[in-house]
Order: structure tokens, then C-alpha cells, then sequence
């Protein structure tokens, strides 16, 4: 068993539902937490999800008539307020995760990191969706920083949804656990017909890897 003294949470699609509150944002998904309307074919690539999610809305109409406008990524990322960021409504297990961590580890040992875009904006609505949505005593146990790799050691765990992230961590000495979304998830089979259902499979991924690293079963 692997011994783990500290962890460290992402916060993005983790312990919230950024990416399709984002796309629901931009007006490119029907609701702002259903991982099922991700195309999985634009991987780690929210800006082409949020292209490729507007032309199938458009088309054919706009899209045949060339009126089908892209946005880039220096508009997409711009448009997201500091409301944005402090509003991203958290996870349904939220509650149950960091207490089953806090009590693996110790309130000290549990961090919150999250890598912010390159606007001001971008983290001054993440501090405040930490001070809203996550316990007084989390309020002080944060980084807000690109480097999360920097908190690697063999003590370590880093859950996160990106995989470069995850092998970066590992790749300094630390453990990750890679929580399971459309633009990571290699074991669906491309000529599967039947949906993966999200609200099933991502926090199935968390139990199974915090099962396998604490042997102490949690359900999500
Ligand atoms: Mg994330």
C-alpha cells in the first residue's frame, strides 16, 4: 500500500464543473455540468470543443452560408468573468471527498491547486470560489499557480483531470490519480454506441483510485 502523508486537489473539473460551465457560457451546451455533450475527439482542447460544439449547432444553415463564427482562444478565455469563476458550481460529492481525505491525511495535509488562465480576473474568482464553496479551514490551504509538480514527493497525491499534470507530478516523485472525463478517458471504445454516463464514471474513478492508494472504501 502505497503510503500518502499529503494530497493535493485540483479544483477545476474535479471539485467543480468548470469545462461545461464554460461551454455553457458561451452558449455551446444545453446545461453547465453534463460531461456528456463533451466531444471527446477534441481531447485536452476546450477552445476546439467550444468551435466544434457551435458548428454542429449551426449547421447547416450559418454554417453552409460561411457565417459560422469560430472564437479563438484569447476571446474565449477573455470572456470568462470573475463571477464566472467564483459561480462554477461544485461537484455533487464535494462534501464527501474532502472529509474522506481530511481524514486519511489531516485538514493540513489537504491543498486545493488550481492553475489560473493568465487574467487577474481568473484568480480572483477562484479565491473566491474557494472562500465560497470549500470549509473555513480550507480557506488558508491553497496554491494558485501553474506548478503543481512543485508539490511533488514520494508522500504525495495529486488528483487531477489532466493527464500532463498527473504525469509531471509523477514524474517528480509523487502519485497521482487521474479522474476519469471525456478528453482523458482512453478505455471508451470510439464504435460504442451507448453514452458513458459522466455522473457515474467520473466519481467512480475517484473511488476506485483512493481505494486502491488507502484501502478505505468511500462512495460518491
Ligand atoms: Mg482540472
Amino acid at each position: 500500500m502505497t503510503r500518502i502523508h499529503q494530497v493535493i486537489l485540483d479544483l477545476d473539473d474535479v471539485l467543480n464543473t468548470f469545462c461545461m460551465s464554460a461551454l455553457h457560457y458561451h452558449g455551446v451546451a444545453n446545461t453547465n455540468y453534463d460531461y456528456s455533450e463533451y466531444p471527446p475527439h477534441c481531447g485536452w482542447d476546450i477552445v476546439q470543443a467550444c468551435n466544434w460544439l457551435r458548428r454542429k449547432r449551426s449547421w447547416p444553415s450559418e454554417e453552409q452560408d460561411g457565417r459560422c463564427a469560430c472564437v479563438d482562444a484569447a476571446t474565449f478565455w477573455e470572456a470568462l468573468t470573475q463571477e464566472f469563476w467564483a459561480a462554477t458550481p461544485p461537484v455533487p460529492y464535494l462534501d464527501t471527498l474532502i472529509t474522506y481525505l481530511a481524514d486519511r491525511v489531516g485538514k493540513d495535509n489537504v491543498i486545493v491547486a488550481t492553475s489560473p488562465t493568465k487574467s487577474p480576473t481568473c484568480v480572483a474568482g477562484k479565491l473566491e470560489w474557494i472562500h465560497r464553496h470549500l470549509p473555513t479551514w480550507l480557506h488558508r490551504n491553497y496554491m494558485i499557480g501553474p506548478r503543481k509538480d512543485l508539490l511533488a514527493d514520494p508522500y504525495s497525491l495529486l488528483i487531477d483531470d489532466h493527464r500532463g499534470n498527473c504525469e509531471k507530478f509523477e514524474g517528480r516523485g509523487g502519485h497521482a490519480l487521474m479522474v476519469h472525463k471525456p478528453w482523458n478517458y482512453e478505455v471508451w471504445d470510439k464504435h460504442e454506441r451507448h453514452p458513458i454516463d459522466w455522473q457515474y464514471t467520473t466519481p467512480s474513478s475517484i473511488e476506485c483510485g483512493l481505494y486502491r492508494i488507502f484501502r478505505k472504501r468511500i462512495e460518491l
